[in-house]
Parts: C-alpha cells; structure tokens; sequence
C-alpha cells in the first residue's frame, strides 16, 4: 500500500512540537512539482504562519575550498553546545544540472549531521534559481516553525544565487581566502556590497599573516564602496574554521547586528521587504512558467520572434498581440 493520506492538521502538529520525520515530511512537500502536492504546502505555510519569523536568518557564501562546510559545521556545533536549535539549508541552482547538490550535502557537516539539535537539508534540484531559492525560503519557514532559531543558508556564487540569498536573509556574511585578491577569488565587486560582514578564513598556523593583510585589503575596499545603511558598517574579521578560531566574535558580530537593527527598526523592515519581494518573484515565476509552457503561446511567441527578427513585426506590436494571448 501507498504513503498514509496527508493529514495537514496532524502534519503542523508535528512540526509545531518539533517533530523531524514531520518537518521532513513538510519539506518533501514544498519541494514536489506536483500541484496537488504545492496547493498543501501552501496551505500547510498559511496555517503556520504564525509561528515562522523566529529564528536569525544568516546567508553564507565564498567560492569552493573557503571553508564553509567546515566553518558552518564548527559554528553550528558552537550554537548548539549553546542550546540553540541549528537548521542548515542551501541554495545550488547548479544542482539540477549536476544531477546532486554539493551545498548542504550532510556528509560534508560530519558534526552536524549526527547533532540532535541540528538539521541539515541539502539544496533542492528544483531547477531556476528562482524556483530553487522559493523552495528553500518556504523550507527555512517550515524549520522556524519547528522551533530552530538559526537558519544558515549556504550558496556558491553561481550566477545571481548571492542576491537571491542575501534577500532572503537577515545577515549576510561573505568568507574569503587569506593572501588572494579578489580577482583570483573569482568575487565579483557586487558580493562585497550586499556582505554584511567579512570573514577572512584560514587565519591558522602560516595562513595567519596573510589572513590579517588580506582583512585590511578588504577593509580598504569596503571603506571605498559606500555603507550600506548608517547604522551598520559591515566589519572585516579573521577566523579559522577549522581550528575554531574566531567564530565566537563571528557570532557576537551577527547579534551585535540584530540587535542594532532591530532598535533602529530596520530588522523588521528589511523582513517586511523581503516577502512583499517574495511574493512579487513568484509572480514573475508563473508568469514566466506559463509563457515556458503553454503550447499555443510559446508556437506564438517563436513565430513573433522570427518575425521581429526577420523586420517583418515590430517588436511593440509582437509583444501587444503576446500579451493579449496572456489576457493582459
Ligand atoms: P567549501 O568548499 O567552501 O565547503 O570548503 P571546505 O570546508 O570543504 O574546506 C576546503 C578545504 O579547506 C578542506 O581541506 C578544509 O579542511 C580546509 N579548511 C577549511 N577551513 C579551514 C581553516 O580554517 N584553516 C585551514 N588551514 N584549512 C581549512
């Protein structure tokens, strides 16, 4: 016989005492294509809306070989040693094409992995970063419901998948390599003016002079790119993942943050952008979904499409007659 029937009540139950199988099980759901599947992720979000909000949202990115599994793994087991409940998700629009997620792997977090309190979810293989990041955002809600209040969402930065996370998170916090400029890093300009803080790793053993002058390097550089915001200017520390130096100022810094924000008012606000954008993008996604699948208008957008490039249609008017096809 089939899995049981889905008991929504039974299921936000679950999740509400902190029940794993059920939250995996929430989880399963928000990440199924199927519609039927969707339409009960939705309203299983809906009924525990109330309870989501409560954890602090942190976003961690670097390129491969930073440190972020091993770095994630130590932080997250200070946490816990703390009593804090730690959920680790990540968000891989790589993945797909892949055919499996490295971010967010389990073995990767050894520590984690086998830690109670913790709860490591590799990256969905949903495909668009798009729907990948919709999918990890409605899981991060589902652990907060679940009681966990830190959600670490880890990202390569591949493509826009820093922006995406940035924006679906409280604090931003971008690791680096000691001694290597941000060319050779592979960092585009535009990662530095969404972090939070910098964390430059390594800073072990010979790694810790060339962690120090690459702090200042980036100290320099974050100096010229104009603050962000006036209440907070994104400090540049060093730590080392690997022989847990550093990340109890690392996590002081993420509080220090929070706290800050939340009394100048721009924590909430921040959040309150974030889903009305949330929203908005998933707007975009269907619409972009409909237009991907819908026989008829994609026969209609290929033929414009010849024609405007043939000087046939102007593009004004292929896009009207598109756009009328969709009802708009
Ligand atoms: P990721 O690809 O960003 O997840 O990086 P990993 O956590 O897998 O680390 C890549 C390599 O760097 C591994 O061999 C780690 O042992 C090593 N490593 C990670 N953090 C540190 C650190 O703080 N100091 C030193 N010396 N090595 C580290």
């Amino acid at each position: 016989h089939g899995p049981a029937p889905l008991d929504l009540d039974k299921l936000a139950r679950g999740i509400r005492a902190g029940d794993r199988a059920m939250l995996a099980r929430a989880i399963t759901l928000v990440e199924s294509r199927k519609p039927a599947h969707q339409a009960l992720a939705r309203e299983l979000l809906q009924e525990l809306l109330a309870e989501t909000g409560g954890a602090l949202r942190v976003g961690i990115t670097g390129v491969p070989g930073v440190g972020k599994s091993t770095t994630i793994d130590q932080i997250g087991s200070n946490l816990t040693a703390a009593g804090h409940k730690v959920a680790v998700l990540a968000v891989d629009p790589s993945s797909s094409r892949t055919g499996g997620s490295i971010l967010g792997d389990k073995t990767r977090m050894a520590r984690l992995a086998v830690d109670r309190n913790a709860y490591v979810r590799p990256s969905p293989s949903a495909g668009t970063l798009g729907g990948v990041a919709a999918k990890t955002r409605e899981t991060m809600l589902l652990c907060e419901a679940a009681g966990f209040d830190v959600v670490l969402v880890e990202t390569v930065g591949v493509g826009q998948s820093e922006t995406t996370v940035a924006e679906m998170v409280d604090f931003f916090l971008v690791l680096m390599l000691p001694g290597a400029g941000d060319e050779l890093q592979g960092i585009k300009k535009g990662v530095l003016e969404i972090a939070d803080m910098i964390a430059v790793n390594k800073a072990d053993g010979d790694g810790a002079m060339r962690a120090r002058a690459a702090a200042s390097e980036y100290r320099a550089a974050l100096h010229i790119l104009a603050p962000a915001s006036p209440d907070w200017s994104p400090p540049v520390i060093t730590v080392s993942g690997l022989a847990n130096e550093g990340l109890d100022a690392l996590w002081a810094e993420i509080e220090r943050y929070r706290d800050v924000t939340q009394k100048t008012g721009r924590f909430a606000a921040k959040r309150q952008a974030q889903q009305v954008h949330w929203m908005r993008e998933m707007i975009f996604d269907r619409f972009h979904e409909r237009l991907a699948r819908d026989p008829a208008i994609r026969s209609a957008v290929a033929e414009r499409e010849g024609a405007v490039k043939a000087g046939r249609m102007a593009a004004s008017l292929a896009a009207a007659e598109i756009a009328e096809m969709l009802g708009l």
